[in-house]
């Protein structure tokens, strides 16, 4: 009731020529009435409720600064978890606040404009929150000065903002059902419960705390996300099948941006909250699988290719993580091989792969770190042209084997790393021939610094790549057991940490 009788029909204009968006992509809604408004929220309890949280966000990061709480954590490689937080998600939670905000203003409903404002407002806030707090850490480490600035031009964090501009520029039916369900709903305790419970046993109460502020906004966007889905589907049998391929597309588009967690969680969190694989089997599986049984009733199914993420589970975090561990040199985080006793938790909780197909890459790794010969690579590998990831997946059912799909476009070949992304981009190629891919751009001279001349003699085109990300060399990038931060680390605590230790 609170959302009825606040918008007004349109007089000298058309309601058509106002509302532009809410019908080209062929979704067809009969009554906006029989939206129900998820927040059930005024506005004037929205600010008193937000500032409340606010209060006490910033009252406890006040307190993590003066009691030098970075200090307190477990291990200083934690911090490239919040380097990658900072740089890769704090971002698109701004693009999701411009996101909301256009979305709101396409759609003639009134309730899904209000939902839409009060969301939009949301990830503002969690933008804002999260660089406030992880600002302090900024004051004593490398790789995090510069964010919105790397976010916008360094190679891995194209996957993410390709994937927040995918959906800012589809209609606002699909930006909805793209970021509202398949992203929060279906997808988001993947993102935040392993950021989030890693910041906690990692003792980053200070990120824990935004966590927690921004996770109770977390509650209502889902519950929007499933209510915008129901609301499509009942209006018009028609919706349903032009759902399903954005529900299968923005599935394996969030699947893949995921990757970068399932990374995190084996291989960058000191103390590990739980494997890549139980996350996926406990959130996915289980849960989604919950999910999608209900939804069958309005005709929806799981998401193509569920079964490939299935068959992914015991590989993909090592095979993201190896390729950061070759690529270190030029990402703004520090890299390094699983220590032996990581390595038996790997084996552990991967039975089935660690030992026999990724163990022996990562010894052969701190084998030559050891004999001070620290390995990158220095090749650039190919992208998938949708997901933007580098083509390192492989075939579904021989993990020894790449993965390699191409279409060809207007006479031009472009590459794949699944079937997942192929069909994503050969249902709207033109979209995605316009692809912005950091490696092309290298090799075209697109990421220099102004004035750069590439023929110059002893051009060092890294040397030149690294300016232009404005990632510093040999602070930002690169091994972390020669880098600044441990020995920063070192000096401030009086700790020592482990470096490659010896083979036994
Ligand atoms: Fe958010
Ligand atoms: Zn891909």
């Amino acid at each position: 009731m609170m959302t009825r009788g606040l918008g007004w029909e349109t007089s000298y204009q058309s309601m058509d020529d106002v509302f532009p968006f809410d019908k080209f992509e062929g979704i067809k809604i009969h009554d906006w009435d029989k939206w129900e408004d998820p927040f059930r929220l005024t506005m004037d309890a929205y600010w008193k409720f937000q500032g409340e949280k606010e209060k006490k966000l910033y009252a406890i990061i006040d307190a993590f600064q003066q009691n030098n709480g970075q200090f307190n954590i477990s291990d200083p490689r934690y911090l490239n978890t919040l380097k990658l937080f900072l740089t890769g998600v704090s971002p698109l939670e701004y693009a999701a606040h411009r996101g909301y905000a256009m979305a709101g203003r396409s759609f003639r409903g009134v309730g899904a404009r209000v939902a839409c404002q009060m969301q939009s407002i949301d990830e503002l806030r969690h933008a804002q929150t999260q660089f406030h707090t992880i600002s302090h850490f900024n004051k004593y480490f490398n790789g995090m000065h510069d964010p919105q600035h790397m976010h916008d031009r360094v190679w891995y964090l194209s996957v993410p903002k390709s994937y927040f501009e995918d959906a800012m520029s589809a209609g606002p039916f699909e930006f909805i059902t793209a970021i509202s369900f398949s992203f929060e709903y279906v997808l988001t305790n993947l993102l935040f419960m392993p950021f989030m419970s890693g910041a906690a046993y990692n003792g980053d109460m200070a990120t824990v705390t935004f966590g927690f502020s921004a996770q109770s906004d977390e509650s209502r966007h889902m519950t929007l996300g499933l209510e915008v889905v129901k609301f499509i589907l009942e209006q018009d049998p028609a919706n349903v099948p032009i759902v399903q391929k954005w529900v299968d597309k923005w599935f394996w588009r969030g699947y893949r941006l995921l990757a970068l967690v399932s990374m995190m969680m084996d291989y960058m969190l000191p103390k590990r909250v739980m494997s890549w694989s139980e996350a996926w089997e406990m959130y996915f599986e289980k849960n989604g699988g919950a999910l999608f049984e209900d939804l069958s009733r309005y005709g929806i199914r799981m998401p193509k290719y569920h079964e490939v993420a299935a068959k992914e589970k015991s590989r993909l975090s090592h095979e993201v993580w190896a390729t950061f561990n070759n690529y270190g040199h030029a990402a703004n985080i520090n890299v390094w091989a699983p220590r032996p006793d990581e390595m038996e938790w790997l084996a552990e909780k991967y039975p089935d792969t660690f030992d026999t197909l990724y163990r022996p890459r990562f010894e052969w790794l701190a084998e030559q770190e050891r004999q001070g010969k620290r390995w990158f690579n220095n090749t650039l590998p190919m992208l998938c042209q949708t997901c933007q990831i580098p083509m390192v997946f492989t075939e579904p059912d021989d993990p020894t084997k790449i993965c390699y799909r191409e279409s060809t476009y207007h006479g031009m070949k472009h590459h794949f790393c699944s079937d997942g992304c192929k069909d994503i981009f050969d249902g709207e190629p033109e979209k995605y021939v316009q692809a912005w891919l950091p490696v092309h751009q290298i090799y075209q001279g697109n990421c220099f610094p102004e004035g750069t001349d590439p023929t110059a003699e002893g051009f060092n085109p890294l040397a030149a790549v690294l300016d232009y990300y404005h990632i510093e060399a040999g602070a930002d990038n690169g091994e972390f057991n020669t880098s600044p931060d441990k020995a920063n680390w070192e000096r401030w605590t009086g700790q020592h940490l482990p470096s490659q230790p010896k083979a036994a």
